[in-house]
């Protein structure tokens, strides 16, 4: 039997920002179902998370996390969900706040965190073999777990779900927080910082991603983030591996939150069309082809290129939606769109769940064009919802859209290769000639239909990574 910890800063259904929710949320269970495995997962207990939650929550018990010279309090609850064990971190001065990320001193929250899960651990009636920490904001777990040894024959496995972001602290944080002797400074100092996403590929014994192709990517200069050379050395240690998604929640013949269920009837699909085009007062037209995207508002996912070629897409018969929050300059820049064509594009600046799901449902276009793009969840769920994907070969976008052939009649989506506002603007162009073809629309639409992207293939991968650990 293995025993692995998952330590993360968000996970569904507890509490959501982006994919790495959807991760922590979904892979557990697909672990759980392979032989000799069970995977717990550890979370800091957010004010946000909802009431019905915390009332199934069970104490086990309190301890103190040393923070530098102050010890902090921590809670430790348990609660099972969806056959997972779920355990959580209290401490209301770090956590007792609205939404999760964006304090000034989040840097030590997650310094608390991490510690606190170290500290947890002989409280938590598990075993663990292995430690296995996601992005930054777990990342020092497995530095404090190298350095202190809670448990003699643990081994860490750290997975990168974004490397833009590294959890960042002055030099100072190492004596104001860490606790830990100066002899230690040098496996988490990068670049005279303290740096936690460094400290954790440093420390850990194995690192992966969560696609090949970004495994790569962040190999070289340009997507490294300054990372790249540490990467490099630590190369025969790192691999890529694709996500999945919960195919049981995203999924159109059962999703509760969509018009009209579906699955794979385009009848049905333009249901939810209509259902949304009368909600945010746009043509009613079951025949105008729907664009959307659904994401966070920043550069990373070339909303650069859409809004420099928005004004000429939208002289075509095309309706956009771009649902999301993020940078105010975007959000200034779509709602500007929105309110020139009222009747073709709609703008709607809020993180909402039903609403996402009623556009995946509603749209035959999903945009993404990431500059970036570590996997990527979104595209795979417009794919669930049969939305055709429209993503710049990048990351996982590469290695999960393959573009539309119309000659061989191959792929299940359309893509292009610069990061180049026109290149977007054709493809998208594109894409609506083949709409307009139903020669060529209907074969795609068949592969788009055939594509799958559970957890299967990919869990079976982490699991031999833990076999070779263990
Ligand atoms: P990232 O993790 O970089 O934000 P992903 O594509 O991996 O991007 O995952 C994004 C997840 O967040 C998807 O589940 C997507 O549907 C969801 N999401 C993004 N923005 C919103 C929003 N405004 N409302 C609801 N869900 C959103």
């Amino acid at each position: 039997m293995k025993n692995i910890l998952f330590a993360a800063s968000e996970g569904t259904p507890f509490i959501k920002t982006g994919g790495l929710a959807d991760v922590i949320g979904s892979l557990p269970q697909a672990l759980n179902n392979q032989k000799d495995t069970e995977v717990r997962v550890i979370l800091p207990l957010y004010e946000n998370i909802d009431h019905s939650f915390k009332e199934k929550m069970t104490k086990i018990t309190s301890f103190e996390v040393p923070v530098g010279w102050r010890l902090q309090e921590a809670g430790l609850y348990k609660s099972d969900y969806d056959g997972v064990t779920y355990y959580f971190i209290e401490n209301d001065f770090y956590f007792g706040r609205q939404g999760i990320y964006g304090y000034f001193d989040d840097g030590e929250r997650f310094v608390y965190y991490s510690r606190a899960v170290i500290e947890a651990m002989p409280y938590l009636d598990f075993d663990i073999d292995i430690l296995h920490a996601h992005d930054w904001q777990a990342g020092l777990t497995v530095a404090f777990s190298n350095i202190m040894q809670p448990k003699p024959g643990m081994k860490t496995v750290f997975t990168i779900h974004n490397i833009q972001y590294q959890g960042w602290m002055t030099p100072q944080a190492f004596n104001d927080l860490m606790n830990i002797g100066a002899e230690h400074y040098p496996g988490l100092e990068w670049h005279d910082m303290i740096n936690s996403m460094k400290a954790a590929i440093f420390h850990a014994d194995k690192i992966t991603t969560v696609s090949p192709s970004y495994a790569e990517e962040i190999k070289q200069p340009y997507y490294g983030e300054g990372l790249d050379p540490l990467l490099n050395e630590r190369s025969p240690d790192l691999m890529g591996v694709i996500n999945g998604i919960n195919t049981d929640d995203y999924n159109p013949s059962t999703d509760p939150h969509i018009a009209a269920q579906y699955t794979t009837s385009r009848v049905k699909k333009k249901e939810n069309k209509v259902f949304l085009q009368r909600e945010l007062c746009l043509e009613e037209n079951p025949d105008i082809p729907m664009y959307v995207a659904i994401s966070r508002l920043v550069e990373q996912k070339g909303f650069h290129l859409l809004e420099r070629v928005l004004e000429e897409f939208l002289q075509e018969n095309v309706q956009v939606v771009v649902l999301g929050t993020g940078d105010y300059a975007f959000e200034q820049s779509f709602s500007y769109f929105s309110t020139r064509y009222p009747e073709k594009m709609a703008t709607i600046l809020k993180f909402s769940e039903p609403l996402a799901r009623q556009l995946y449902a509603a749209s035959d276009f999903f945009i993404m064009p990431s500059k970036f793009e570590p996997c990527g969840l979104s595209q795979l769920i417009a794919l669930q919802y049969k939305s055709i994907p429209i993503v710049r070969e990048t990351g996982g976008l590469k290695d999960t859209v393959e573009p539309y052939n119309e000659i061989t009649g191959e792929g299940n989506g359309f893509s292009f290769a610069n990061y180049n506002a026109h290149e977007l603007l054709y493809t998208m162009r594109y894409s609506l000639l083949i709409y307009s073809r139903p020669e060529l629309f209907k074969p795609l639409i068949a592969n788009v239909n055939r594509s799958k992207f559970s957890w299967k293939d990919s869990a079976k991968l982490y699991s031999g990574l833990y076999d070779e650990l263990v």
